[in-house]
């Protein structure tokens, strides 16, 4: 192995707590198609790890696409034991991201597989994708995995491994899990299955490893409440989580081990957990910091932001969503000025070092007049505090209600775009603006409700993304779809 990437995991795994160092006869690999830090501040990424290691005659060992730039091709080695990646009877990847679809193809071809399941065989290992986005759309990843699975993975992992105990071979394996929900076999299956839900009391799933390299360096991410009750039209969290599912403050409290010193609360919307300010009392009495990753601005209260703000917060985060009220209703959003003006005061009051908001733009039946009332209460809430603008472009997702509406096309997003840059400039400093590209929400929305055919055209893209190469791509495998094309449509924008 290259010296600089033995190295780099030598460090890695020294700034580990709970690593697993496992011999057993049936070997997993869980692998991550983008960097070690992202993957480990995922929690599903982790939660499958020790799912797998339950297993007793099962070991899982991790590998990171990262580390493809220093690996011989083929290569690409595991952390725990340095074995070749592709070397398993499972390869397992957990995919978050649409933009990750083309990091998919690399990983394989890193670990010495070939990327198309029709080009595999009974010789190599059983290729199983999972992770948010199989809940979303599982289509462009189905000529990459023998299977796919959607849903939870507390329900999917423990008789997968079964069916693999008992399976002689691949096919048998395939007829053992076949019709099982949450289990989606491309070979075999022309419909998504039933997501697999699991019940609240597998919950809560929590780190095995705290990792000083992870993008949460540190901390330790326990999922307090997995679903959403909330309606928001855009939202997949009520897709990719399944029902609410509320763990009990005793649970949660029970499950951070001693020596942390920080916890990260995972969950949709966690300012609607019951039980948010009992576990954050909790926790500070235990000299434990703490971290959300935002909150609902119509939920927040002064004793959530002090427990906040006493477990070591710096930036208050909160989501409008909409750029004016009409079009935060059409998402049914349930954000009002006055929720998010009462935010901002509570963050200037509370002395946070930073007030974040999130909006999108581009947003079906979206005018000008909508953009003019976001740009004039930025001003006003700038009066208030400081504040981070997130701008994003609008993309329409598979199993939502706004499958049927039409991206809003590049050349518009980019010009709201530019106008809230130019229109919001002279509050520089008090007011940032940072934009996501217009362009990658294109290709993004392409994936997000894309077919096979959206995979084939990643396969084409291996040797480096670009929003021309992903046109070119797209066109040689004649993907179009009227609703989202780069120049947006002529078409009604509603909501389906
Ligand atoms: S946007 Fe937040 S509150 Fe709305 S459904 Fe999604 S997670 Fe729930």
């Amino acid at each position: 192995m290259d010296r600089r990437l033995r190295r780099r995991i030598q460090d890695r795994l020294e700034g580990e707590r709970g690593t697993i160092y496992k011999d057993a006869p049936l070997r997993v690999t869980l692998a991550y198609p983008n960097t070690y830090a992202v993957a480990m501040a995922s929690l599903g990424f982790q939660t499958v790890y020790r799912l797998f290691n339950e297993e007793p005659d099962f070991a899982c060992e991790r590998a990171f696409l990262e580390d493809a730039d220093l690996a011989a091709p083929g290569r690409l080695p595991t952390y725990e034991s340095g074995r070749a990646a592709g070397n398993a009877h499972i390869f397992a990847i957990s995919v978050a991201f649409e933009l990750d679809l083309v990091n998919i193809v690399r990983l394989l071809r890193a670990a010495g597989l070939e990327p198309l399941r029709s080009e595999r065989d009974e010789s190599d290992p059983l290729v199983v994708i999972g992770g948010p986005l199989t809940s979303s759309n599982p289509w462009p990843l189905a000529p990459f995995a023998d299977v796919i699975l959607i849903g939870d993975g507390e329900e999917t992992v423990p008789w997968m491994a079964e069916a693999y105990r008992q399976a002689e071979d691949k096919a048998a394996f395939l007829d053992l899990v076949e019709g099982a929900p949450g289990v989606f076999l491309p070979d075999r299956d022309e419909r998504e299955p039933r997501w697999a839900t699991a019940p609240v009391e597998k919950l809560p799933v929590y780190s095995q490893i705290i990792s000083r390299h992870s993008e949460f360096p540190g901390v330790f991410l326990i999922e307090a409440e997995r679903g959403c009750p909330r309606p928001c039209t855009f939202c997949l969290a009520r897709v990719m989580y399944g029902p609410t599912r509320n763990v009990t403050a005793e649970r949660v409290l029970a499950a951070v081990p001693e020596g942390v010193e920080k916890v990260g609360l995972v969950g949709a919307a966690l300012s609607d957990y019951p039980f948010v300010k009992q576990v954050g009392h909790a926790l500070l009495e235990r000299g434990i910091r703490l971290s959300v990753s935002s909150v609902r601005a119509d939920r927040v209260d002064r004793e959530l932001a002090e427990i906040l703000k006493a477990g070591g917060l710096r930036t208050f985060t909160v989501a409008a969503d909409g750029p004016s009220q009409r079009l935060r209703d059409l998402l049914k959003k349930q954000i009002s000025e006055e929720h998010l003006l009462g935010a901002a005061e509570l963050a200037r009051e509370l002395g946070f070092k930073g007030f974040k908001l999130y909006q999108m733009i581009g947003l079906p039946t979206e005018s000008d007049e909508d953009i003019t009332e976001m740009i004039e209460f930025i001003k006003r809430l700038a009066q208030i505090t400081p504040l981070t603008l997130g701008v994003s472009p609008f993309v329409p997702k598979r199993n939502t209600p706004h499958f049927g509406d039409v991206f809003a096309g590049v050349r518009q997003i980019d010009a709201r775009l530019k106008r809230i840059q130019k229109e919001l400039r002279r509050l520089r400093p008090r007011v940032e603006v940072r934009s996501t590209s217009a362009k990658w929400a294109w290709i993004e929305a392409v994936i997000a409700r894309g077919g096979p055919e959206v995979g084939h055209a990643a396969l084409l893209l291996e040797e480096g993304e670009s929003y021309p190469r992903w046109k070119k791509a797209l066109a040689e495998v004649g993907w179009d779809n009227p609703l989202t094309r780069p120049e947006g449509a002529s078409l009604p924008l509603v909501v389906g």
